[in-house]
């Protein structure tokens, strides 16, 4: 017989040559309790439902019950009060901004200290505030558009679920893939035009059944 061990202390054993397998991840039944206890706790600290594939959500949660433990655990670290309140709000609004599962899943080797120095590096993380549209047709069909303000020039992101039209519609409006196919972007200097292309994107996808994910902050353009 083979004999499996996960990381967790259970085994399985499966039939064939007599050996011992040492796995590094835990079992597949832990690992869907972690999947629930993750979900479960998200839910009670109000942070936002993950968008992915199912097996990246699965993953992910898993990932983020981690990070939620280390939030958890602040409390207790021998630091002074006012360095720990800084900890624990930037940490807790990081969380409440990522809706991405791919993101958890990238970044699940992470360790605590790689945790808080991550959030304390990336404060504009924290500080970005998701509103969403759902549209009438809203199935599972998500789309992140977000737009960047600068005094030079603005950029439009978009990140989505795939759908040939709106792949089409993209395509005709000149946007390209920046860092390995994980954003389309558009850029221009001509704030005006660009604030007239975000409303458009936003409307278009919104009408092709995109749930849509934007900062609070472009309100006001759309
Ligand atoms: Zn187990």
């Amino acid at each position: 017989m083979k004999k499996i061990i996960y990381s967790c202390g259970h085994t399985k054993e499966e039939i064939g040559e007599n050996e011992i397998i040492n796995k590094k991840s835990i079992c597949p039944d832990c690992k869907l309790e972690r999947t629930l206890l993750g979900k479960r706790m998200a839910k009670d600290l109000e942070l936002p439902e993950l968008l992915g594939t199912d097996s990246q959500i699965e993953s992910a949660e898993g990932v983020r019950l981690n990070w939620i433990t280390l939030l958890l655990s602040i409390d207790n670290l021998e630091i002074n009060p006012k360095e720990k309140e800084k900890l624990k709000t930037t940490l807790y609004n990081t969380l409440k901004n990522i809706i991405s599962a791919s993101w958890y899943v990238e970044k699940h080797a992470y360790k605590e200290k790689g945790i808080l120095k991550y959030c304390l590096d990336n404060l504009m993380l924290s500080k970005v505030s998701w509103k969403t549209i759902n549209s009438e047709k809203s199935n599972d069909k998500y789309a992140v558009i977000y737009y960047r303000y600068t005094q030079g020039s603005s950029t439009i992101y978009f990140k989505g679920a795939k759908d040939e039209e709106m792949k089409a519609y993209l395509n005709e409006h000149n946007f390209t893939w920046i860092n390995n196919k994980q954003f389309l972007i558009f850029e221009s200097e001509d704030h005006f035009a660009m604030e007239k292309e975000f409303s458009n994107l936003v409307q278009k996808a919104a009408a092709l059944g995109f749930k849509i994910y934007y900062e609070k902050s472009c309100e006001n353009v759309l």
